[in-house]
């Protein structure tokens, strides 16, 4: 299958895509639709000659959009399409043909995602509708973490909860740290080992993973697990919902809004959940913004710490996403909390390896590595949707 593969990442009111080739080298079209239903919708992106470009949706659902979309796509037409799904439950273990049983099982692990699996529904209906005769793939956010085994998977909870309702871990980004993982096995002279990825964005989280495989993540059932983010608070005690619930009178949505939205960086710093906006109010001795980087630093290193217990040894440690990719005084903070590890990083390598670079970051000795890799989700969806209709053709 040589033709490029459309990748489709529907939200609740927006829309991203990229058309990927087979060839890594050439490049994509891509583009955001945002803001979908109401008057102010926008596509933005970037067309097949490489220039950008931006035009209003005005009040255009999500499979308006996607007619636009498709309108402006040029070059060769795709050959499949790959849909970024958030939530596969325990049924999906892998990238899924999708078919009307398939989508019926999406809908009923909707339960677990109320919040984004609805949403990825809307955007593979509607290309469903334009592309009746394409072959469409859906790739799990959390599938490449179904190798996780029990010990890490389980929360200490009567066993009729996982049973009877599948509450149990599940971690999610599984496509940015499979590609990752899958990337450093590559470049690195100790492939097939151990990593602990920390994947920082707006979303954050941290993965062990073993000869190719998720062992253990730091996100749960849900996305809120974990580090702090962008607006999630991460790991707070679970008694907190009760004391909020018993103490201030909120109700369950208050503390869902407050955890989700009103957390993380931007609750720490009371400014932004921006790392730009932090590090310069920080470089200005703005106490919230100093203090919200610390606690997010700290809190990396703590996850990658508790996640390392699950390798039987350990070859480095990759950094990606927004923050991982660009914020190297963060990497550095998170190297420094970690002075047992035996981690060396090269001061110049770390300020180097910035904008989007691949590279090593360590001193060279005998411990651990030391990586940047930028994340690539829409090429591993692509990869993972080609690789599956050329196992299974129709
Ligand atoms: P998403 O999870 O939405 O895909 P990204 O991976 O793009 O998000 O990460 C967004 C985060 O990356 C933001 O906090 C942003 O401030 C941070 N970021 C991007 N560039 C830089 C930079 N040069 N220095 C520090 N932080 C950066």
């Amino acid at each position: 299958m040589r033709d490029p593969v459309l990748v489709i990442n529907c939200g609740s009111s927006s829309i991203k895509y990229a058309l990927v080739p087979e060839d890594p080298a050439l490049p994509r079209q891509s583009g955001l639709a945002e803001r979908l239903g109401g008057n102010d919708a926008r596509l933005k992106g970037v067309d097949a000659d490489g220039r950008e470009f931006s035009q209003p949706l005005h009040g255009a659902d999500h499979a308006e959009a996607m007619a636009v979309i498709l309108e402006r796509l040029g070059g060769p037409p795709p050959a499949a399409v790959g849909h970024r799904i958030v939530h596969g439950g325990e049924r999906f273990t892998g990238a899924t043909r999708i078919d009307p049983a398939v989508l019926r099982a999406i809908e009923t692990t909707g339960a677990l995602a109320p919040l984004h699996n609805p949403a990825n529904l809307v955007g593979v209906r509607a290309t469903l509708a334009l592309f009746p005769a394409l072959p469409q793939v859906a790739v799990f956010d959390t599938a490449f973490h179904q190798s996780l085994p029990p010990r890490a998977y389980r929360y200490a909870l009567p066993q009729h909860l996982y049973a009877q309702h599948g509450i149990r871990r599940y971690g999610f980004h599984g496509s940015s740290h499979a590609y990752v993982s899958g990337r450093v096995d590559h470049l690195s002279t100790r492939a097939h080992g151990g990593w602990l990825v920390a994947h920082l964005g707006n979303g954050c989280s941290t993965c062990a993973v073993w000869q190719g495989q998720s062992v253990d993540t730091s996100m749960g059932l849900t996305p809120l697990e974990g580090l702090v983010m962008g607006t999630r608070s991460g790991d707070v005690d679970p008694g907190l919902h009760a004391h909020l619930g018993r103490q201030l009178g909120w109700s369950l949505e208050r503390i869902d809004t407050l955890l989700n939205k009103e957390s993380g960086l931007l609750g720490l710093s009371g400014i932004s959940n921006d790392m730009r906006r932090l590090e310069q109010a920080a470089a200005e001795h703005h106490p919230g913004a100093e203090l919200a980087i610390e606690v997010f630093c700290y809190r990396i290193a703590k996850s990658l710490a508790a996640l390392s217990c699950s390798l039987p040894r350990l070859d480095g440690i990759v950094f990606t996403g927004g923050i991982g990719e660009n914020a190297s005084a963060v990497r550095a903070r998170v190297i420094e909390a970690l002075p047992h590890f035996g981690l060396r990083l090269s001061a110049t390598a770390n300020a180097e390896t910035v904008g989007g670079q691949e590279g090593r970051i360590d001193a060279g000795a005998a411990g651990p590595e030391l990586w940047v890799i930028p994340t690539d989700e829409e090429g591993q969806i692509a990869f993972e949707t080609r690789q599956l209709l050329s196992e299974t053709p129709a």
